[in-house]
């Protein structure tokens, strides 16, 4: 038995960072192969004149998906260069693909989120995407070598990618808790550690804290100090977090209600947000802390309900179904928690999470 941890190399903060690449010493006169989405477009035209001053840098277009097809893709653009580093500009889907091709060419990379819609740019593992838009296959590669978060990139991006982001992060501390209380392995593979349990409980406390003022700077593309602990606190702090104090219920519930089509429309971290309310139901957490998520959930306009997330007429077979295909994969990380849950269970948690949010909607409204 042996507790783990991992990192990314160096992460670094701030406003406008990306002008020169942090001002990275490694990257002088290296060979950067730069992935991006059509949203980065714009930044790299921005750029490029003072990158070209440090680096070499390439950049390619993504398809927009993360598929076994698009990582092959891009592997054979490769095929012909000479590439010092991979780097990936948008979203997690990108940042996927980018770690996945770095590692199976043992390259270093980076990242460089547009967004911070989840905690994925720190981490080494990807998710990998079928045809119809499921999971195929999560890989663990390696960790990025560099993080560049440019604040000012994350504040003019539509507010909805950060509020999704929070909801995200929200899960990182009821997650790792459950992990540690029922002694379960973590995502990165080993039992927790006292950092990675400080870093989630850390996360947590910045959003209560801060996450409505950083909403409302984001929504006026303001960089502020409350913006910028939120932006750290859903990348770097959510993702260590995650990774080295594991996931449980909450993003099992996420699986979940990915297979309700209803819930397409919703983002990552706002279908965790909801998992979240479920887990706290579940693990019957006391109803202070309970009144607390909820209402911080409000504040900033994450689901409470389930027609928060597209769910309008509760047909109870289906999300028992919903339910029972991700209880059925042994994988799955619903199962890292010391209770006893079945389909049913689990069901009649969701809907008391959507009833004490119909609930407290109606007392809102008087
Ligand atoms: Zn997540």
């Amino acid at each position: 038995m042996y507790r783990k941890a991992i990192f990314p190399g160096s992460y670094y903060q701030g406003e406008g960072l990306i002008r020169d690449f942090a001002g990275i010493d490694a990257l002088k006169d290296k060979r950067v192969f730069l992935l991006t989405t059509r949203s980065g477009l714009g930044i790299i035209e921005e750029n490029a004149e003072n990158w070209q001053k440090i680096c070499h840098v390439e950049h390619a277009l993504f398809s927009g998906e993360c598929t076994f097809a698009e990582i092959d893709r891009i592997c054979d653009l490769l095929k012909d260069r000479t590439v010092d580093y991979i780097a990936a500009l948008g979203g997690g889907k990108v940042m996927d693909a980018a770690r996945t091709v770095a590692g199976r060419y043992n390259l270093k990379y980076l990242i460089i989120p547009t967004i911070a819609a989840t905690d994925a740019p720190c981490v080494s593992a990807s998710v990998i995407y079928n045809d119809q838009g499921g999971v195929a296959d999560y890989l663990v590669t390696r960790s990025p070598s560099y993080v560049l978060v440019d604040t000012r990139i994350i504040a003019n991006a539509p507010v909805r990618f950060l509020v999704s982001g929070m909801g995200d992060a929200l899960a990182t501390r009821f997650e790792a808790e459950e992990c540690c209380r029922a002694n379960r392995r973590n995502v990165c593979g080993g039992f927790n550690t006292k950092a990675a349990m400080a870093i989630a409980g850390l996360c947590y406390e910045i959003l209560m804290e801060h996450g409505l003022n950083a909403k409302t700077a984001c929504e006026n593309g303001i960089v502020t100090p409350a913006l910028d602990y939120v932006i750290e606190a859903a990348t770097l702090l959510s993702g260590l977090g995650f990774e080295s104090g594991g996931l449980s219920i909450a993003h099992g519930i996420h699986d979940c209600l990915t297979n309700l089509h209803q819930t397409h429309g919703c983002h990552h971290g706002e279908k965790v947000a909801f998992g979240v309310l479920t887990h706290l139901i579940l693990t019957d957490k006391p109803r202070a802390l309970v009144d607390e998520v909820y209402s911080f959930c409000e504040s900033v306009g994450l689901p409470v309900t389930l027609a928060d997330i597209g769910i309008t007429d509760v047909d109870e077979r289906e999300l028992c179904d919903a339910v029972s295909l991700v209880l059925s994969n042994p994988a799955s990380y619903i199962h890292n928690h010391c209770l006893h849950l079945t389909p049913e269970g689990i069901v009649n948690a969701m809907k008391m999470a959507d009833a004490i949010g119909r609930r407290r909607k109606q007392e809102r409204t008087g």
